[in-house]
């Protein structure tokens, strides 16, 4: 039997385990660090103009972030930010990079039931040993047909990396916290969506969801996902439908 579905693609921080809380604990002792300087809302926003401006440089993840904070902190002090604060930035950096893996709920649970008749594959964007690090710290390692950390996650990059350890994107399912990241672009490219939220998201993470679209869907956690799956490959004519008719063919008796 042809299965409709036969990779499934998992995004990692945020839908795996957790993230974005550190980056926002690390964001409040930045806030405290330089409270002499600016206002807590003032300095939010000039550091998310900084990450904004470097995204294209640094890419996703700690070290471009700490080297954000740092530029903000040299920009609202007017270059007099002492010393002794960057090498506290530059410590809450280091200390993010050793945080401990806290995986999220059902997410061992849906990646091991998934892998038992589907490749399952991690794409993830970020600092490459960092998410090397989390990976093996998370133990779910093994569990993966394929690792992926990419620099951006467009379209274009879901494409390839399904077509390389699937069966292409139509055949594709990618989960992820992200709208714009995991759920979006996957669907552009032709595979489904599966958007599920965390109560953190990153502001440049941010995008409206594609209601009503027919490959995409929600869920509140990783635990329906199997069932998900399941439901999806239950309705054969689906398959059909997604085929583009071909109005010769179907002109003829
Ligand atoms: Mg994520």
């Amino acid at each position: 039997m042809t299965r409709l579905l036969t990779t499934i693609g998992f995004d990692a921080d945020d839908t795996l385990w957790q993230n974005e809380t550190f980056f926002r604990l690390t964001q409040d002792r930045f806030t405290r660090l330089l409270a002499d300087y600016a206002a807590p809302d003032h300095l939010h926003d000039r550091l998310l103009a900084a990450e904004t401006r470097n995204l294209g440089s640094y890419g996703f993840g700690i070290k471009g972030f700490v080297l954000s904070m740092i530029e903000t902190a040299i920009e609202v002090t007017e270059g007099r930010v002492p010393a002794p604060v960057i090498a506290e930035i530059m410590a809450a950096g280091r200390e993010m990079l050793e945080h401990p893996i806290e995986l999220l709920p059902h997410a061992r649970a849906a990646v091991e039931s998934l892998a038992e008749k589907h490749r399952v594959i991690l794409i993830t964007k970020g600092d490459l040993l960092d998410q090397e690090r989390k990976l093996a710290q998370s133990g779910l390692g093994e569990l993966f047909h394929g690792v992926e950390i990419v620099s951006q996650k467009t379209a274009q990059v879901y494409a390839r990396v399904f077509a390389r350890h699937g069966d292409g994107v139509e055949r594709a399912l990618m989960v992820g916290n992200s709208l714009k990241s995991d759920v979006l672009p996957v669907i552009e490219a032709g595979g489904w969506g599966v958007h599920v939220p965390h109560g953190l998201t990153w502001a440049l993470e941010s995008a409206e969801p594609p209601a009503g679209h027919r490959r995409f869907r929600e869920l509140p956690d990783l635990g329906g996902l199997p069932a998900l799956v399941a439901a999806l490959e239950g309705d054969g004519a689906q398959v059909v439908a997604e085929q583009p008719v071909d109005p010769r063919s179907a002109a003829q008796p």
